[in-house]
């Protein structure tokens, strides 16, 4: 039997007793178990403080001197607590004991040099520590192994139980002791090699007696590809069986169409994300399977014209193709965009939407039918049993987070072999982690923007600074600029919002008087086609101002409008700000992202407050965003076991998650059974792993 397959309760100094409640707390049934209990992290003692040196921060630290003077200190209700006063050369503080008083009386050394660690608290002048971990300077000397000490996740029960840290310390070492150098090696040579990392023994060990700081980085980068990657694997073999059994229509031919476009009228260079992306859907189009592909990039990132281009090699291949987006605003946008970017080829596009009227409808269904249509655009209205395409062969879904999978795959089912499917979102990390998490689909990001862009600056300013905010907003008026004032929507309290909306309406009329000013308004409550009347009115320029909810939060493009005010700004989430945000910054002049608030604000809201000022990057705002949040809320709870990882962080160790990704790739690639040689062992804990339940939990 393998050793790691013992049970734990047998190493020495664990015993049944404390064999049971390492199960029970923290799931560890075998010596292989204990020796994945990774760190949380490490404290570093090599540092020594003097006790002038120390500061009200809860930091912890170790401290030489020594025990002058111990008494006994009553609390009240029979209660009393043990303190001592412990100086060094510097100065002098006190060590407090709730508990255990008598045997600590017995074993403490007055006048004796101690080493001691622990948490320090201030009371007025004084500093104190709580139950200290105490050594005797000479035993802290022999026994210091490692200067990085590992700091292990624990329960109340365990602690209370006397499992400390310093035990599992013990116990790690025994089980080292026991288990030496029969550690095997899980990856591939050629892998190890190719990417310089450390053999696992050698990582195993550092990871929890790390050498230094550079053997404790190595350790972890090793043993978080290593988890990243058997998680990449066992996805993408999912997705590889998903795809044997999906075919899609293989678009062979790059003809006519595209190349004319990309020869004669492409408005701009490419930037290299695009062309890279490009090439990704393009490797996907060719292949014989079904695509279903995410193309994520943040706002402005240009992701419209990948869509069209893509949409040109359908047409190339004899294919229809359809663009979904979850507002009319937005369709007609994307209409009206691609109708002008594609104005010099021989592509018929239509539009369908909600209000698209009966007569005109009638032709498009017949068109589409017949096949004379080449690509349609539109909302919800494209899901409609009587929208049959002859051949759809791609469609494009925009700003997905607002369609539901049902949705998407009623697409689908339109067709016997269903269509490539690209969904396109500007939401970044946690949305794409999960998905190359649950390897449900391929991703492709645009991660760079098209060159020449400002940087929007954004401020907050609160409520009671309104008149200089509107005394700005005059003067970027009076250069020709337009502005976007956005108030909340939030579902359960419409009323209320709405009447804040109104409110801010009306006020802002009276600010911005006629005829020197013109306002237009959109909300949620208005109908399409007066909605569609102002943007309109709006985007050509014949009104200055555009109150709005929140409806104009996805792909809005007015190139002229210059400032955006988001007021009640407590009221939104991170990465709808950002979204609010990138209306404005798409033309060539400097734009302005204005966050209005009352007072009163919570930390997170002003942490939030605080990012969106600070930076513009999606990537770091997610970042943000998932760590205030919380992952549950990002990823839905039925998902949030993703975040049983052992080691590696979805969101701090993104760049490795790539990497791991790439290789489990490559290696499917040329070797899907993973059956030969140099994957034998590989192969044998893939199937190990599987095997676990708790790796399985990892999907869906
Ligand atoms: P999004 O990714 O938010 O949908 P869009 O496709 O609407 O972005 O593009 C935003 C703006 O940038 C549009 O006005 C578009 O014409 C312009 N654009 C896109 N790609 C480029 C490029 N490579 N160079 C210059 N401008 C570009
Ligand atoms: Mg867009």
């Amino acid at each position: 039997m393998n050793l790691f397959d013992t049970s734990i309760e047998y190493l020495k100094g664990v015993g049944p007793q404390r064999g049971d409640l390492l199960r029970k707390e923290l799931s560890i049934h075998k010596y292989g178990d204990l020796i994945h209990l990774f760190p949380n992290r490490y404290i570093d003692r090599t540092r020594y403080y003097k006790i002038n040196q120390l500061q009200n921060n809860n930091s912890e630290v170790q401290i030489v001197g020594k025990i002058i003077n111990i008494k006994t200190v009553e609390q009240g209700k029979g209660k009393t607590r043990l303190v001592a006063t412990f100086v060094d050369e510097t100065g002098q503080m006190e060590l407090v004991w709730f508990q255990g008083h008598k045997w600590i009386r017995e074993t403490l050394k007055l006048n004796t040099v101690y080493v001691i660690f622990g948490k320090v608290a201030q009371f007025g002048a004084t500093f104190n520590m709580a139950h200290p971990e105490m050594e005797l300077l000479q035993e802290h000397q022999a026994s210091l192994r490692s200067a990085m000490q590992p700091v292990y996740p624990s329960t109340e029960k365990l602690t209370n139980k006397g499992i400390s840290n310093k035990v599992v310390n013990k116990m790690m070492q025994q089980l080292f002791i026991e288990t030496q150098s029969l550690f095997q090696e899980t990856l591939p040579l050629y892998l190890i090699e190719e990417l310089k990392l450390i053999s696992k023994k050698e990582a195993l060990f550092n990871i929890h007696f790390p050498k230094n700081q550079d053997m404790l980085a190595k350790a972890q980068f090793r043993l978080k590809f290593e988890e990243l990657f058997f998680i990449q694997l066992q996805l993408i073999t999912k997705n590889l069986i998903r795809k044997h059994k999906i075919k899609g229509h293989p678009f062979g031919l790059v003809g006519e169409n595209f190349n004319d476009f990309y020869k004669n009228h492409l408005p701009f260079d490419l930037t290299n994300a695009q062309k890279r992306v490009l090439k990704e859907i393009r490797n996907d189009l060719g292949s014989n399977a079904q695509m279903n592909r995410l193309l994520q990039g943040d706002v402005g990132s240009g992701k419209t014209i990948v869509a069209l281009m893509c949409m040109l090699l359908a047409k190339d291949n004899g294919f229809q193709s359809c663009l979904m987006a979850p507002t009319e605003i937005l369709a007609s946008q994307h209409f009206n965009g691609i109708t002008e970017l594609a104005k010099d080829l021989n592509i018929t596009i239509k539009l369908l939407t909600g209000s698209t009227k009966t007569k005109e409808r009638t032709l498009i269904h017949e068109a589409l039918e017949a096949g004379s249509l080449d690509i349609l655009i539109g909302t919800h209205a494209l899901l409609e049993d009587k929208v049959k395409f002859k051949n759809l062969g791609l469609a494009i879904i925009d700003e997905q987070h607002r369609f539901g999978v049902e949705q998407r795959s009623k697409l689908w089912k339109k067709n016997a072999i269903p269509p490539h499917v690209l969904v396109m979102t500007a939401t970044p990390i946690p949305r794409t982690l999960a998905m190359s998490l649950y390897g449900d689909l391929d991703i492709s990001v645009i991660d760079e923007l098209p060159p020449g862009r400002k940087a929007i600056q954004t401020v907050h300013r609160y409520d009671s600074n309104r008149l200089k905010v509107w005394k700005f907003l005059k003067d970027e008026i009076a250069k020709g600029r337009q502005i976007y004032i956005v108030y909340p929507l939030i579902q359960e309290s419409e009323t209320m919002d709405y009447k804040d909306l109104m409110d801010g309406y009306e006020s802002i009329s009276r600010d911005f008087p006629l005829p020197q000013y013109s306002i237009s308004i959109v909300h949620g409550k208005m109908k399409p086609a007066e909605k569609e009347a102002e943007m309109k009115r709006f985007s050509e320029g014949k009104t200055n101002i555009m109150v709005a909810t929140t409806v104009i939060e996805v792909g809005v493009n007015v190139p002229n409008a210059s400032v955006m005010v988001i007021e009640s700004a407590e009221r939104f989430g991170l990465s709808q700000l950002h979204q609010l945000r990138g209306r404005v910054g798409r033309g060539a002049e400097q734009s302005y992202c204005i966050l209005m608030t009352g007072f009163k604000l919570s930390n997170d809201t002003k942490t939030r407050l605080e990012t969106m000022v600070r930076t513009n990057d999606g990537f770091e705002i997610a970042e943000v965003d998932l760590k205030l949040r919380g992952p549950g809320d990002i990823m839905g709870t039925q998902q949030s076991g993703v975040l049983n990882l052992q080691i590696a962080d979805l969101v701090k160790d993104r760049d490795i998650l790539q990497v791991a990704r790439n290789y489990a790739m490559k290696l499917l690639k040329d070797d899907a059974s993973m059956s030969k040689s140099e994957h034998q062992t590989l192969r044998t804990v893939f199937i190990e792993m599987s095997k676990k339940k708790n790796i399985w939990n990892y999907i869906s």
